[in-house]
C-alpha cells in the first residue's frame, strides 16, 4: 500500500466555482487527499434571501449538473455556512478543506470565521486561486495603491492575463456522506427594502446551466469574436457572448474563456477588455468594501433625489417596463422575461431611472440584483455607480442617455424593441423607437411617456449644479 493511501479524505467546498475543469482548488484537494475528496455545497439562507427566482433557478440547475458530473456524489447541505462546513469536515474526518478564495465583503468575513472555527477542530481552510484571472488586490499603481480608474488597471492586468494555462479536471474518488439533497427553491419572502417583493415567477426559459453549455457558448462565440467590437452594442443582434451567468457561478473560469478567444483582432481585444472590467470592479470592491452601497465620490451622495410616493410609483412603472420609452421598456421586460439584459440597455435603463426619474441608484441596483441571473455585487453596484456618475472613471453625471437617440443608434430597425414590446410590433421604425411616434402610436395600447426626457434632463443638470454651488459657497 502506498504512503498516499493513508492520507485522509479532503473536502472541496464549492461556492462560486461550480465546475470540475480548470479548478485549481479541486486539483489541490485531490492531490492532498490522494484522489479521495468529499465535495460539498452549502445552501446559504442569507445569500438565497437576496436572490430572485431566476438566479436561484439557474444555480439549482448548475448544482444539479455538477452533481451529475460527480456520479451524483455531491453533498448538498442547507444551513449556516460556518457551522455546516465544520460539522461536515468533522464527519468526513478531514484535515483540510479546500476552497476557491473569494473577495466580496460577505465572503471574506464568512471565510475568516470558517477558517477560525475549522482550526479549532484541527482542520485547515486552504484558499486557492480566485474567480478572476488576477486576484483582487494584486494590481497596484506606482505609489503602491489600487487603481481608481480602469485604464491604469487594464495596463497592469494585460501582461498578467497573457499566456495563461488551463487545468484539466483531476481524477477523483468522490466521497458521499448523505444521499439526501435538499430542494433548492427561491425564498418567496424576499422583500427588498424599497419597493416590495421580487417577482414570484421564474422566467419561462433559463439558459442551460452546465460546464458543457458554457463550453459550447465559448466555441460559438469564438467563431464571431472578431466582430464583437462592431456589434456588442446592438441589443437586437446576438453580438455578445452571454457568458455572464456562467462566470457568475464559476461554471467557467475567465482563464478558460481567454484561452479560447483569439486576441489577434480588435474584436478579441475589446472582449478581453470587458473581462478586465469584471476584474477591475472586483478589485474596486475589495479595496472599497463600502462601495456596495455608498457613492465612491462622496460629493455625489449629496445629489438631491426623489423618494416620495410619486417616486415609488414611477419606480414601479420602471420595473414593469411601462415607462412609455420603448428602449427602456424593452430592457426592463427582457429582465423580467429572461433574468438578463443587454449591457447597452442596462446603461440606458439605469440612466433613465437615475437621471430622468431622479431616483437613488441603489433602488435600481437592488432590483437588478434581485432579477439578474448574472447578478454580481461588484459588477452590478459599480455598473450602477458608473451610470450614476458616482463611481470610478470618467463617467460624468452630465452624460445623460437619451433613450430615443440610443434606440435610433443601436436598434434602428426596432428589432430588439419589437421582441419585448409586442404593442409596437406592427409599428414601423423609426416610429416604434419613439415615445409617441406621431399619430400611429396614439391608437395603440402602449403607455404614454411617464416623464418628458428633455424636461427631466434639465432638472437633473440643475440638481448637479446645486452641488457645485454648495461646493463654491
Ligand atoms: C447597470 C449595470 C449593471 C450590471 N450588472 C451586472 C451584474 O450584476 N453582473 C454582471 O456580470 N455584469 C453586470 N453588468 C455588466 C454587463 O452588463 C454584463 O456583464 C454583460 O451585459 C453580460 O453579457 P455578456 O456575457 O454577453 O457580455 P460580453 O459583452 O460578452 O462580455 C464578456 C464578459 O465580460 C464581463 N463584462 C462585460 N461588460 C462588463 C461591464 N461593463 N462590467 C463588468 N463586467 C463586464 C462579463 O463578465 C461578461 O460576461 C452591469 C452593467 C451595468 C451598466
Amino acid at each position: 500500500m502506498s504512503k498516499d493511501a493513508f492520507l485522509p479524505t479532503t473536502v472541496m467546498w464549492f461556492r462560486r466555482d461550480l465546475r470540475l475543469r480548470d479548478n485549481p482548488a479541486l486539483v489541490a484537494a485531490a492531490k492532498a487527499g490522494s484522489g479521495s475528496v468529499a465535495g460539498l455545497f452549502i445552501l446559504d439562507e442569507q445569500l438565497l434571501a437576496k436572490s430572485g427566482q431566476a438566479r436561484i433557478g439557474f444555480m439549482a440547475e448548475a448544482i444539479s449538473n455538477l452533481d451529475a458530473s460527480m456520479s451524483t456524489k455531491l453533498n448538498v447541505l442547507s444551513g449556516k455556512p460556518v457551522e455546516t462546513v465544520v460539522e461536515f469536515a468533522r464527519e468526513v474526518g478531514a484535515t483540510k478543506v479546500f476552497v476557491t478564495e473569494e473577495f466580496t465583503p460577505y465572503a471574506i468575513e464568512r471565510d475568516q470565521k470558517a477558517a477560525e472555527a475549522l482550526k479549532k477542530i484541527g482542520v485547515e481552510l486552504v484558499q486557492i486561486d480566485s474567480p478572476y484571472v488576477v486576484k483582487p488586490g494584486t494590481i497596484m499603481n506606482q505609489a503602491g495603491l489600487p487603481y481608481k480608474v480602469f485604464g491604469g488597471f487594464r495596463r497592469g492586468w494585460e501582461p498578467l492575463s497573457e499566456g495563461i494555462k488551463v487545468l484539466a479536471a483531476p481524477k477523483v474518488e468522490w466521497v458521499q456522506l448523505s444521499t439526501k439533497k435538499p430542494v433548492i427553491a427561491a425564498n418567496s419572502r424576499i422583500r427588498p427594502r424599497y419597493f416590495g417583493d421580487c417577482p414570484e415567477s421564474t422566467p419561462d426559459s433559463l439558459p442551460e446551466a452546465s460546464e458543457v453549455a458554457a463550453k459550447k457558448l465559448i466555441a460559438e462565440f469564438a467563431k464571431k469574436s472578431h466582430e464583437y467590437a462592431d456589434h456588442r452594442n446592438e441589443p437586437g443582434v446576438s453580438g455578445t457572448s452571454r457568458l455572464s451567468p456562467y462566470l457568475r457561478f464559476g461554471l467557467v473560469h475567465p482563464r478558460q474563456i481567454l484561452a479560447e478567444i483569439s486576441q489577434n483582432d480588435a474584436g478579441g481585444r475589446t472582449f478581453a477588455s470587458e473581462i478586465c472590467w469584471r476584474e477591475f470592479y472586483a478589485d474596486v470592491l475589495f479595496t472599497n468594501p463600502n462601495s456596495r452601497y455608498e457613492a465612491l465620490q462622496p460629493k455625489m451622495a449629496r445629489l438631491r433625489i426623489d423618494s416620495d410616493a410619486t417616486a415609488i410609483q414611477r419606480f414601479q412603472t420602471w420595473t414593469q417596463g411601462q415607462t412609455g420609452y420603448p428602449l427602456v421598456d424593452a430592457g426592463m421586460r427582457q429582465l423580467l422575461a429572461e433574468g438578463w439584459m443587454h449591457n447597452r440597455v442596462r446603461m440606458v435603463t439605469a440612466s433613465f431611472l437615475i437621471k430622468n426619474l431622479h431616483i437613488d441608484w441603489r433602488w435600481g441596483a437592488q432590483w437588478f440584483m434581485c432579477n439578474l441571473i448574472d447578478g454580481d455585487i461588484a459588477s452590478n453596484q459599480h455598473g450602477w455607480q458608473w451610470t450614476a456618475g458616482t463611481g470610478t472613471d470618467a463617467a460624468p453625471f452630465h452624460r445623460i442617455f437619451n433613450p430615443t437617440l440610443q434606440a435610433e443608434r443601436f436598434d434602428p430597425d426596432g428589432e430588439y424593441i419589437k421582441r419585448y414590446v409586442p404593442e409596437l410590433r406592427e409599428v414601423p421604425a423609426p416610429d416604434c423607437l419613439r415615445p409617441q411616434g406621431g399619430t400611429l402610436l396614439s391608437a395603440l395600447d402602449y403607455p404614454p411617456p411617464i416623464v418628458d426626457h428633455g424636461v427631466e434632463r434639465a432638472e437633473a443638470l440643475a440638481r448637479l449644479a446645486e452641488l457645485k454651488t454648495e461646493a463654491e459657497s
